[in-house]
């Protein structure tokens, strides 16, 4: 834990040199005007481009900004019919049919910054600060676990309380929890560990590395300049460029799973929606990797935050779809998540045009999972939730709609991250080995930790993913299929964490 003042520590926080490095003749990857004059010159798109620009994305190559720009002017809903349709074929060649599960963990509300839509910035008296104890991580590991969760968001306001060493200790003290499973005694943990945290140095971002980080993940809020200067008037918060070239610096720690997203709703979506691609952009071209995933939060309701509620920049539920599809089909290789900030009915219908990520039975108050509540309490959490559904209730909604839910862990455990797993995932083959794993670890969820009711629909959807694989000549050429049957019936039979 540091020794210095909030003050000190904060002004020690940014390198000038690890911003500068990554510039090129002085600049940054985003021009504001160029991305305005791009959305200005792509107006009234001809069909014939965009069909041109559906089947470069199905061919799982990222879009050019003019692409990008095109696809954000259509106004044809017809043709937005399409869209959504290709949104969904992607995401099934790359991923496959199945979402994957994480919950967050808020581990502390202390905070140096003054983020103008935050609950916990620092000026904000209403604010119940409290920072969680390992112990205390000990015990809302625990209640994830029980739920059912393998994998987990870490979260952190920033603060010299909750700096690297925090933040690592955090990290082993998840790791360390094993709990026994309600329904069937074997015994569940979690399995990886995700970061959402400040920006940091690449000497701390290499010990978030030694304790077995999973991704980092980074938002960059607004890509506008002079707004985000607005919206961040103090603390390490306030240096744009030190935020905007925090994944490079992940890169270069050795953290090659890293994440990006921008928070919807402080500014006009399609300039943000170009700022994602100009990153992801820039990290393909500086690493020969893009983002891990993309995230598209949307500004919620959050205690002592007059923009929270007043923002005239927020986005609609039909802008939302938009915005999810074009992410989709810009960036087709990445992962998209879709947070519990929306409401379920939306989430339903949006995970349909190509989310691979979800989390579930989410709790943000610092120490709620362990308090087994239901209710959120605004003055101790960032902002409200729109979805508090149990994970067994998101479980069987999707497994309804014939989609399965994937626990799988396994592409960081094999070593198949960064450079690895983006050939595989623009190759399409990850999405392949995900099929397996996440029938393997569907089924340990279903034995363990769901109702009744999930189970029965579960088995139903355990069964044709089965089928499918059997029929499908790339798992009988890579001999696939007995290894599959092999683990999953050492799994009925009560083995755990198998993975191909
Ligand atoms: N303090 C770190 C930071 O700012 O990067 C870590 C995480 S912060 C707790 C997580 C993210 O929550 C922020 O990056 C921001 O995008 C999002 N967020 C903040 N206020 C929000 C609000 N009112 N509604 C929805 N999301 C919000
Ligand atoms: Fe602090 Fe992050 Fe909230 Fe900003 S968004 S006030 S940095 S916790």
């Amino acid at each position: 834990m540091s020794k210095l003042t909030p003050m000190e520590w904060s002004k020690q926080v940014i390198k000038q040199d690890e911003i500068d490095r990554y510039l090129i003749n002085g600049k940054d990857f985003i021009d504001e005007k160029e991305i305005m004059s791009k959305i200005e010159n792509n107006k009234n798109p001809d069909k014939g481009f965009i069909r041109n620009i559906m089947d470069k994305a199905l061919s799982i190559q990222t879009l050019s900004p003019d692409e990008t720009a095109a696809l954000i002017n259509v106004k044809d809903e017809e043709l937005w019919e399409e869209l959504y349709e290709v949104g969904n074929k992607i995401k099934k060649k790359v991923y496959d049919n199945r979402i994957v599960f994480f919950a967050p963990l808020y581990c502390s509300n202390l905070c140096v910054n003054s983020c103008k839509y935050c609950g916990f910035r620092k000026d904000n008296p209403q604010e119940k600060r409290r920072i969680l104890s390992m112990e205390e991580i000990k015990k809302e590991t625990e209640a994830i676990i029980d739920e059912g969760h393998k994998r987990l968001i870490v979260v952190y306001g920033e603060h010299p309380l909750s700096d690297v060493d925090y933040i690592a200790d955090s990290i082993k003290a998840v790791y360390s929890v094993k709990k026994k499973s309600p329904n069937s005694n074997r015994v569940g943990n979690i399995r990886r560990v995700n970061v959402n945290a400040a920006p940091m140095n690449i000497s701390d971002l290499k010990k978030l590395k030694e304790v077995g980080i999973g991704t980092f993940q980074v938002f960059q809020e607004t890509y506008d300049r002079n707004l985000y200067a607005n919206l961040h008037p103090s603390g390490p918060k306030a240096d744009y460029r030190w935020r905007l070239y925090a994944l490079h610096r992940a890169m270069e720690a050795g953290i090659d799973d890293f994440a990006i997203g921008a928070l919807f709703g402080l500014n006009d979506w399609r300039f943000e929606a170009m700022g994602l691609l100009y990153h992801a952009i820039d990290l393909e071209r500086q690493f020969g990797i893009g983002p891990h995933t993309i995230s598209f939060p949307r500004l919620n309701l959050a205690s002592g935050s007059p923009l929270s509620k007043n923002s005239n920049c927020k986005v609609s539920d039909a802008d939302y779809k938009k915005l999810v599809t074009i992410l989709r089909l810009s960036v087709p290789y990445t992962g998209l998540i879709i947070t519990a900030r929306e409401k379920a009915e939306l989430r339903d219908d949006v995970v349909k045009v190509g989310c691979t990520q979800m989390d579930a039975s989410s709790k943000i108050g610092i120490g709620a999972y362990s308090q087994k509540s239901n209710n959120q309490e605004e003055e101790k959490q960032q902002f409200m939730l729109g979805d508090t559904r149990s994970l067994d209730e998101v479980v069987q909604r999707l497994a309804l709609n014939g989609t399965i839910t994937s626990f799988c862990t396994a592409g960081y455990r094999c070593g198949r991250t960064g450079e690895k797993i983006m050939d595989m995932l623009k190759e399409c083959h990850e999405g392949k080995f995900c099929k397996l794993n996440a029938v393997l670890t569907y089924k340990e969820y279903l034995d363990d930790y769901a109702s009744p009711k999930t189970r029965e629909i579960g088995e139903k959807v355990i069964k044709k993913e089965i089928e499918d694989i059997r029929n499908n000549p790339f798992y009988k050429e890579k001999g696939l299929i007995k290894l599959l049957d092999d683990y999953y019936n050492r799994i009925a039979d009560g083995e755990r964490d198998l993975f191909i």
